[in-house]
């Protein structure tokens, strides 16, 4: 099945003009979304509109809702791995970036990237976001996962997320009612095409310390990221969750021999057995199919069931698919 045939239900060209009309925002019919995700593969979304600011981010949810088309946020797309078949219906690009610093905490829209959470809160004397240098994703995803690094996570330090419910309402919920566990949250726990709830924006509480000091762990996140991360090449992250006992999952594709194993452009990094990186050629399919491979690997040489950590976004129909890649 194609994107094309797929979407032939679906009238692009109305939808998109009635999103410029009612919205305000341009929607691009059949965009490339590869291009949107630190991976770097995948095929186009039927409709692709950025939101720039919270008003509009509301509105295109509120607009994709009321339609009834299937609606996909987009952050940094650095915990996903697109289908090249692309992704039906309404894709969301979160470019929401506004934020400010008030009293004690810190206050960001969902599309602010965690990079800049953590600079922008060293320079005010604030601690606590530091971790957000080592995740290359935006606070709305890095809520939606917990995300955590150099032991630190959103959890810790996410006074409230403001949330936009299914029945169009908007409510502040409290860090603590937020489910999170590791790299997990209850915005995890809905179905990626029709999210319930999406996160707008976020309210960290932090403590105050020096700025030199805070600025010493960020320079040592940066050199710890630089010597054990394959950077600059096209990757998800890591791979796999690390199981709940036992050796992490980085461990256990390193015994199992994987390291340097290949399917077409994606290979398991030699730098971080658990980072499958991109050689710029590489589809979504050979990705999918080396952690299948790597899967089976560790089932028969640890007796371990690795869990994706990446998410599969789009349209994933009947895989394993025979052959090339869609
Ligand atoms: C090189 C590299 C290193 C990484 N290191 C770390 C690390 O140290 N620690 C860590 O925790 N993670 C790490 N990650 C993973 C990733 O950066 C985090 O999971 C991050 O939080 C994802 O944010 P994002 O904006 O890129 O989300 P995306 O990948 O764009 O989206 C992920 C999911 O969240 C949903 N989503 C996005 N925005 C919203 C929203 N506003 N509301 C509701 N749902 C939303 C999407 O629909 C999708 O299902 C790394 C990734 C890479 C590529």
């Amino acid at each position: 099945m194609t994107a094309a045939a797929a979407s032939s239900d679906l009238d692009l060209v109305a939808l998109s003009g009635e999103i410029a009309r009612r919205v305000g925002v341009k929607a691009e019919r059949n965009a490339p979304l590869a291009k949107l995700t630190t991976m770097r593969v995948g095929g186009p979304a039927d409709l692709l509109a950025t939101a720039h600011n919270a008003f509009e981010l509301r509105a295109l949810i509120r607009f994709a809702r009321a339609r009834g088309l299937p609606l996909t946020l987009l952050g940094r797309g650095s915990n996903v791995v697109i289908s090249d078949r692309g992704v039906r219906g309404l894709v969301v690009h979160v470019r929401a970036e506004g934020s400010r610093v008030d009293g004690q905490a810190y206050v960001a829209e969902a599309g602010v990237p965690m990079a800049r959470a953590a600079t922008e809160t060293q320079r005010a004397g604030l601690s606590g976001l530091e971790f957000g240098l080592a995740v290359p994703g935006t606070a709305g995803g890095a809520v939606w996962a917990n995300a955590g690094a150099h032991g630190a996570d959103v959890a810790a330090v996410l006074e409230s997320a403001d949330v936009l419910v299914a029945d169009g309402t908007e409510a502040r919920v409290p860090g603590a009612e937020l489910g999170f566990g590791y790299r997990d949250s209850r915005f995890k726990h809905q179905q990626p095409e029709a999210p319930d709830e999406v996160v707008i924006g976020a309210r960290f509480r932090l403590e105050p310390a020096s700025a030199d000091e805070i600025k010493a762990r960020l320079d040592d996140i940066r050199r710890w990221r630089q010597a054990h991360q394959p950077l600059g090449i096209p990757s998800g992250g890591s791979s796999f969750r690390n199981p709940a006992d036992g050796p992490s999952a980085g461990e256990l594709i390193e015994a199992a021999g994987l390291k340097g194993s290949q399917e077409g452009g994606a290979t398991v990094s030699e730098k971080h057995a658990n980072f499958i990186v991109n050689d710029r050629r590489g589809t979504a399919a050979d990705v999918r199919r080396l952690m299948d491979r790597v899967r089976a690997a560790v089932v028969e040489s640890a007796g371990v069931e690795l869990v994706p950590e990446i998410v599969f976004l789009g349209d994933w129909g009947g895989w394993p698919w025979p052959g090339a890649a869609a």
